[in-house]
């Protein structure tokens, strides 16, 4: 079932789901969506008091995970607007050529399209390119970061890059460690801070003190890469 209820000026919208246990549970998913878990024949009235009640954790997990999503500006693919590859700014240049490519040249990138081009053809040049530099950047980071994490005995998650529309990283239960496409705009440090936030993530999946406390560990300066991501217009 399908709830909402006003909390200050936020409207938390949630989803109950009953079954045969003792307590009530509050989740909150990257995605935003809000999940009660509550004993068979609970009050309604009663599940609004107790989320009412948690409004403030509730509402700082949904700040957090929503600090995570990219915000994409609108793009023209068009001669002389500026594109981002690892967290710097290359303009780019359009010419017909012999033959489709994308290069970086001294702060340009330089794309070049077989017949006449149009921002769909760059853009499906660019995205080509991105992907192909992610393969082999994001590979790399995954490698720096993961000797750590090897060391205190974890399995080595598969590493797969996409693109996501909410995150830039996710892990999955059954050892998946999900990249998101997008990222290959941001700094290489920005990279290995969510890497090393995803691993840590093996040993605990929330986000506990535990969990921030293996973090700071793994990556003393991890606060400033993450305010660095967040600042990049990615
Ligand atoms: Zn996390």
């Amino acid at each position: 079932m399908q709830y909402q209820l006003k909390y200050g000026r936020r409207l938390l919208k949630f989803e109950v789901i009953q079954s045969p246990r003792k307590t009530l549970q509050i989740e909150v998913y990257p995605d935003q969506r809000i999940r009660v878990k509550a004993p068979n024949g609970i009050q309604p009235e009663e599940v609004a008091r107790r989320v009412q009640r948690k409004g403030r954790w509730i509402v700082r997990q949904l700040d957090y995970f929503q600090q995570f999503e990219p915000r994409t500006p609108p793009r023209k693919y068009i001669g002389g607007e500026t594109h981002l590859y690892l967290g710097r700014q290359y303009r780019l240049k359009i010419l017909q050529a012999g033959e489709c490519s994308v290069k970086l040249v001294r702060g340009y990138f330089r794309i070049s399209v077989n017949g006449s081009p149009t921002p769909q053809i760059t853009q499906s040049l660019l995205d080509q390119w991105y992907t192909e530099k992610a393969q082999i950047k994001f590979t790399e980071a995954f490698e720096r970061c993961w000797p750590k994490f090897e060391r205190m005995g974890l399995n080595k998650p598969m590493l797969v890059i996409k693109r996501m529309k909410t995150r830039w990283g996710s892990l999955s239960e059954n050892g998946r460690l999900t990249l998101n496409i997008d990222l290959i705009r941001a700094p290489a440090a920005c990279i290995d801070y969510v890497v090393t936030h995803e691993l840590c993530h093996l040993q605990h999946h929330n986000h506990s003190p535990a969990f921030y406390t293996l973090l700071e560990k793994s990556m003393p300066d991890w606060k400033k890469r993450k305010h660095r991501l967040e600042l990049s217009l990615i």
